[in-house]
Formats: C-alpha cells, structure tokens, sequence
C-alpha cells in the first residue's frame, strides 16, 4: 500500500536518495559520460561557497568513469590537452596526447538534487557542455539546495569530512558479516544511528534501515553492542535484501527523487514499514508506530520490534554510583 502522503509535492518532508537511488542514477550516467570531454561548466543559479566550488576546472577534462560511494557520486577526471580536444569530436581516447592526472567531480542529490540530459524547469545550478558523436549536456537542479556539485583534486576529501569517513559501502564485498559485527560490537549507540553515520555501512540512509530492522525484529533504539550475533548476520543480510530489491526497481520516489531519463522508483509500493504508522505490521497485524530516533522520522512494529529492556539504562544509571562508592 502506498502512503497517503506520498507523490504530493516538493514542498514536503523530502527524504535522502539512498543507495539505491544514488545507484540507479549512476548506472544510467556509466552508460554515456566516460570518455566525453566538458567543454563548458556554466555555473547557473548557484550559491557561493563550498557546494559548488572547482567548476571553472572542469573545461579540458576528460570523464574517465562514474562511481559511487554510499550516496556520492564520484566522477575521476583527466586533463586532455588542448590540441587533443580540438581533435576530439567524438569519444574516443585520443592515442599519442599526453594526459596530466585530473580531478574529481563529486555529486551528492542531498535532498531534491535531479541530474538529466534535458534541462528540468527551473532551480537549475549547473550545466555542463560536453564533448562526443552529437555534443550533449548535463544538467544538475537542486530545489532545496541541498546537494552538491564539487570537483576537488582526486582523492582530497578534507573538505568532505563525511565522504572521508565513509565506512565500507553496503553492496561492496569489503562489506563482511564479520567486519560489520566487530563495527556493532565497539558501539553502544542505538543501532539505527549508528547505520545512519555512514561510517559503519554506506549508503543506509532512513528509509532501508527501518524496511531492514523491521525485517529482522530488532528495535532502531537497542544499542549496536546489545544485538546477538544471529541478529547481526540477519540484518547484514536484511540490508543486502532491501537495497537489492529496491534497485531493481530503481528506488524509492516519495517525492522528488527521479532518475536520469525523468522516472519514478517503483520501490514504494513495497515498503513495508517506512511511511505506515498507524496500519496494520504485514507479519503480525499489531499497529505500527512512529517514533524519532536522532531526529529521523523512524517506523517500527511495537511487537515484531520489541523495545530495548529499561534494565539496560538502569545499568547505566547505576555506574557513577559504583564509581562513588569505590572512591
Ligand atoms: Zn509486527
């Protein structure tokens, strides 16, 4: 069932493209932009400062590939040199140039960040003008400016501090049950928050990690360290599921997520928590709950889910005590 609410508007409480969606929109960019040159970055409507820094170093270089980590898309660029680019009218590597290490353009949606091949109406920030067979351009609009579109020397993330403490991302196979449970064990913050970070497992943005704690019947507030080791291989495996599923049907648009060619994600239609408060849970028929968990909107099954025991807090509370007595 799809929630009321969603599809309404811009305007609304716009949620993060994830993995899934960041994904979608980087395989449907891997199938055009490696090899083309920009040949010009017009720097439309926006803002000064960090977000948009480096375009004017864009002209010359070359797009070698389109990758992603977590929610960033990273596009590795190299310098072409200027008789290489005047050669240059189609794609191909230009054999005989020599080519200087370029930089990287980093792209994140934030909230409503849309990149498309046809300039979408209105809050356009970037258009880009690049080389190839029919010369074409990419647009970058951003309503609620959130996002980001930013070339810094390749690999220099100081001015990144998130994308330079990403921990692994969830669909790579650096992304292990074992290295996940030792990540879990080392934390005594509540689970969901610790997904969210993105320091533990990239790309979980608030949607996948409420489909993938209901699914295996942990509660968002139990502290990572609490979780057994059962419960940690099942939710490395629910998150692997859910983000799959929702890939293959090119994500999750509540609002304003589209994909390159304009399209919607079809995921919605499977959630089965997130944006359900007050139906019945599909396992059990108890009535979901909505609670806020680090500022996150977070959907769980009071039953499915149960909350962690007060005993644990009591534990903690009771600490300084010891400490008191023993001094
Ligand atoms: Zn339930």
């Amino acid at each position: 069932m799809v929630p009321s609410w969603a599809g309404r508007c811009t305007k609304g409480p716009s949620v993060i493209p994830e993995l899934p969606e960041v994904e979608t929109v980087r395989r449907e960019l891997a199938s055009w932009l490696p090899g083309r040159t920009v040949l010009e970055a017009e720097r439309m409507d926006a803002p000064a400062g960090p977000k948009y820094a480096g375009l004017e170093r864009l002209p010359g270089q070359r797009i070698e590939a389109v990758q992603r980590r977590g929610k960033f898309l990273l596009l590795p660029l190299v310098h072409m040199p200027a008789d290489a680019r005047r050669a240059q009218g189609g794609s191909a590597r230009q054999d005989g140039h020599s080519e200087a290490k370029g930089d990287e353009l980093v792209v994140h949606l934030g909230m409503t960040g849309v990149v498309r091949r046809t300039p979408p109406p209105g809050h356009l920030r970037v258009r880009l003008r690049l080389s190839g067979p029919a010369p074409s351009d990419l647009y970058f609009q951003d309503v609620r400016r959130f996002g980001r579109f930013t070339v810094v020397p390749a690999g220099d993330y100081r001015h990144l501090p998130t994308l330079a403490a990403l921990g692994p991302d969830a669909l790579d196979p650096a992304f292990t049950t074992e290295g996940f449970r030792r990540a879990l064990a080392r934390s005594g913050v509540a689970i969901k928050t610790l997904l969210l970070s993105q320091r533990v497992v990239a790309g979980v943005g608030n949607i996948y990690a409420d489909e993938a704690l209901w699914r295996v019947g942990v509660h968002p507030l139990r502290p990572a360290r609490q979780l057994r080791r059962a419960q940690v291989v099942a939710l490395h495996g629910a998150l692997l599921e859910v983000l799959e599923a929702s890939l293959a049907l090119q994500g999750t648009t509540l609002y304003d997520y589209r994909t390159v060619n304009g399209e919607v994600g079809a995921f919605l239609q499977e959630l089965a928590v997130y944006g359900h408060a007050g139906e019945p849970c599909r396992r059990c028929g108890t009535r979901l709950e909505r609670l806020v968990v680090g500022q996150r909107g977070t959907h769980v099954c009071p039953r499915c889910q149960p909350a962690p025991r007060r005993a644990s807090r009591r534990v903690t509370r009771r600490a300084p005590r010891r400490t008191r007595r023993a001094a």
